[in-house]
């Protein structure tokens, strides 16, 4: 049995819950029934955030206020470098509260609070890339159709656009969306996952300080089913960007269809890392760990099932074992902590099921396995499990804890057999010193982003999304702020008719 974890009571735990109201055209206000949604810390188990809980009438209003900005306001009128320009100021703003945004975060969701000031300095980058691209957005045109004619592509802002996104990386993944679709000329109504809402409220008094006018962005608290499902289904709204399970995805793409809305879904994932005897055993050992175990295996991007080489198994999961000793599981403050707090007793309860399910189809547990008794909060130690096949659940289904799944290969055709076998094509990640093998698996495997002997760096560059059920379009890259947009043709005529049809 290991001795508990000791978990300390930071200065917030003595203190009242901090209060949140939705924003609602400018204004910040409560529910109209009043309604209060609580947020306890997953790592300590005090009470630290109080949402004014939207509902229906909430969302009527935000949408009303998105589309009002939208059809008079200034935001979509403004020159793309008067847009740039507060986009660049939200983002030192950002970084000017980046140990409070992080702290946030860090105590709604469990995740280390060192992971969490670098996921809100990556943040900040991305509202900078894209307040570059806002001003190198631009359309086509084509002289090239005759002398009478000349054809113009403008790229206009799509509309309202609806956010949804998930607990896991709260600021992060709404930093993914909103300043693209704010780029492009959009306005939007935000609804962050009810358990992790603070930093997006604090996001939303940002963009107001930056000069977003009023009604540009809207943030709505509140469940799925009473927020987000009219957030996707309302006439209004354009757009939906979504970021959850691929469950709520597809619930959310068929509710979308009604009214044809656009959508761009980033959905789950069920990564491999393929470990050949010729990589650098070192740093693909590190790599293991940190994708099975980084943001306690609550990531999308997790590496949950390490495939590796039979000729080198055994050494190389003692090399891994080893290294997953070390790692630091505790208090999500905690500097040094390096895997925080499950995201509720309830997921928890779900990740240890999986590893039961597991052990009762063959599978064995190699390291961890179990909750880890502490004063406070609910901990999961990181856990190895061998004798893993292809076809048991915990090889095909998101487990999204920290739990990395081991199966072996022989031949490279079995390697992207096995990674390529399940429903999802988020990413994957292959570990060899030979450019064949590198190119091959890289080429063979159905995924949106391939890590060639790294594992999950992401930069506002390179497009992010997954091939089959792990979503539908990119995030970021180049073209992260035309996916907010209409293309609308113009063609030009000039001089007498030509081509009279009635004569
Ligand atoms: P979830 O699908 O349960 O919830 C996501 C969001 O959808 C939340 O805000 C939730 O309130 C909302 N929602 C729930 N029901 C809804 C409905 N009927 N209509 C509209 N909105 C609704 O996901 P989660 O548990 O918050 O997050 C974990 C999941 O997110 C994992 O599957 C993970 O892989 C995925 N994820 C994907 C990426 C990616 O980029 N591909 C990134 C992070 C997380």
């Amino acid at each position: 049995m290991n001795a508990p974890l000791r978990i300390s009571m930071p200065a917030e735990a003595s203190v009242a819950p901090k209060a949140y109201k939705l924003l609602i055209d400018g204004k910040h206000v409560d529910a109209r029934d009043g309604r209060v949604l609580e947020r306890k810390s997953p790592g300590h188990g005090f009470m630290v955030s109080h949402y004014a809980q939207a509902g229906a009438a909430e969302v009527e209003a935000a949408v009303q206020a998105a589309h009002r900005a939208f059809e008079t306001g200034p935001w979509p009128r403004m020159k793309a470098s008067e847009r740039a320009a507060i986009l660049l100021k939200a983002a030192d703003l950002i970084e000017i509260r980046l140990e409070d945004i992080a702290r946030l975060d860090a105590l709604e969701s469990g995740k280390p609070i060192a992971q969490a000031r670098g996921e809100i300095g990556g943040a900040v980058d991305i509202w900078r890339y894209a307040a570059s691209l806002a001003r190198t957005l631009h359309g086509e045109s084509y002289a090239n159709l005759g002398d009478a004619m000349l054809g113009v592509v403008l790229r206009e802002p799509i509309g309202v656009v609806s956010i949804i996104t998930p607990w896991n990386f709260p600021f992060l993944i709404v930093s993914q969306k909103l300043p693209f679709a704010l780029a492009a000329g959009c306005t939007a109504v935000v609804k962050p996952s009810e358990m992790t809402s603070a930093s997006t409220f604090v996001l939303g008094n940002i963009l107001l300080e930056a000069g977003v006018p009023a009604g540009v962005v809207n943030i709505l608290a509140g469940l799925g089913a009473d927020v987000g499902a009219p957030m996707v289904s309302h006439p209004l709204v354009e757009m939906v960007s979504f970021t959850g399970s691929t469950r709520v995805g597809k619930m959310t793409m068929a509710a979308a269809s009604n009214s044809l809305k656009k959508v761009s879904m980033e959905l789950g994932g069920k990564n491999g890392q393929i470990v050949f005897p010729d990589a650098d055993l070192e740093a693909a050992a590190d790599a293991a760990v940190f994708g099975g175990f980084f943001n306690a295996g609550e990531c999308c991007n997790a590496g949950s099932r390490l495939i590796v080489h039979e000729a080198i198994a055994d050494d190389f999961l003692a090399a891994v074992k080893a290294l997953t000793a070390r790692v630091t599981v505790g208090d999500p403050l905690d500097d040094l902590t390096k895997v925080g707090a499950m995201i509720s007793s309830d997921h928890l309860a779900k990740v240890t099921g999986y590893v039961a399910a597991a052990a009762s189809e063959g599978g064995s547990i190699y390291s961890g396995g179990a909750q880890l008794p502490s004063n406070a909060g609910q901990y999961l130690d990181p856990t190895i499990l061998r004798n893993v096949t292809e076809n048991m659940t915990v090889a095909r289904e998101e487990v999204f804890g920290p739990v990395l799944s081991v199966l072996t290969f022989e031949s490279i055709e079995k390697a992207l057999r096995i990674a390529n076998n399940t429903p999802y094509g988020l990413s994957a990640g292959v570990w060899s010193a030979s450019i064949d093998t590198c190119m091959s698996v890289a080429r063979g495997v159905r995924s949106g982003t391939v890590w060639v002997n790294t594992f999950m760096e992401g930069y506002p560059e390179l497009p992010f999304g997954g091939y089959k059920q792990s979503g539908l379009g990119r995030e970021l890259g180049k073209r992260a702020v035309e996916d907010y947009t209409e293309e609308k043709t113009i063609q030009f005529h000039r001089g007498q008719r030509t081509g009279w049809w009635v004569g």
